[in-house]
């Protein structure tokens, strides 16, 4: 998967081309993370990208034309229009569902905003969906198209060291994770939960589910209200339920 990433800070998406299981995803090129320097696209001998907003305001908005031309120029080896995404707080949220169908993806062009954001006109040229991290306002686009760029290639083919990682991720079943613990066996005078040390894979299995429906149940039941539980979930959930009242 290709990823066309169009900022005035191109720097700062080395703390995903260099690091962790982004970066190694690039050094096996199961993805391309290619960077576009806004800049490059300014206008005189200044390379000016921005400008006062028409009708007056505080701070300053990019032109149109530099996007316009930089979007041509990174796309013109493309033979069909590739989706492109402005990252904007007015967009739409990316949530698990949003970004499984971008990992559908074989390209995504990433505009990054910055200052008061983007003149609408290039935003329309260009034909830019968009995309928000969240409800809160960023200074630029960068962190945000970090972000979105993470999360997609998790989703990826080859790209985590176990693959069933990511199926008991949070979200992935509409439910939380359930919880984890690890060496040494007690911390602090707090143990491990029994069940785990049983080697009964089949308990372990209702245990973890009890534990990742019950947290979904406490954390977000928003997120209940959007799945059908399976007969075996409900139980599941009464029996946590039950648990969680008598230790009250
Ligand atoms: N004036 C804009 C507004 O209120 O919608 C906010 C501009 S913000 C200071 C500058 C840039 O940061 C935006 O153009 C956008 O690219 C990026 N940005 C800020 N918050 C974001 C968010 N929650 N999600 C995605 N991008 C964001």
């Amino acid at each position: 998967m290709r990823f066309r990433v169009i900022s005035l800070f191109p720097g700062m998406f080395s703390a995903i081309t260099d690091y962790g299981i982004t970066g190694r995803a690039v050094r096996r090129n199961l993805i391309q993370v290619e960077l576009f320097d806004l800049r490059t696209f300014g206008q005189g001998e200044h390379r000016i990208v921005d400008d006062r907003p028409f009708g007056g305001g505080p701070g300053m908005v990019l032109m149109a034309e530099p996007i316009v031309d930089c979007v041509a120029e990174t796309t013109q080896d493309l033979e069909s229009k590739p989706k492109v995404l402005y990252l904007t707080p007015q967009g739409r949220r990316l949530d698990h569902v949003h970004v499984c169908e971008l990992a559908e993806q074989p390209e995504l062009v990433l505009l990054c905003g910055r200052y008061e954001g983007v003149d609408q006109r290039a935003l329309e040229l260009i034909g830019a969906d968009e995309c928000s991290i969240g409800d809160y306002v960023l200074t630029g686009g960068e962190l945000a198209a970090m972000v979105l760029i993470d999360a997609v290639t998790r989703q990826l083919p080859c790209v985590l060291g176990n693959e069933f990682s990511k199926t008991e991720d949070s979200f992935t079943e509409g439910l939380l994770d359930f919880v984890n613990y690890t060496r040494p066996q007690t911390v602090a005078g707090m143990s491990v939960p029994s069940v785990l040390l049983s080697g009964d894979h089949e308990a372990i299995r209702k245990w973890r589910l009890k534990q990742s429906i019950g947290k979904t149940w406490l954390k977000r039941p928003d997120l209940l209200e959007q799945i059908e539980l399976t007969e075996e979930q409900k139980a599941a959930l009464i029996e946590f339920q039950g648990e969680h009242f008598a230790s009250e």
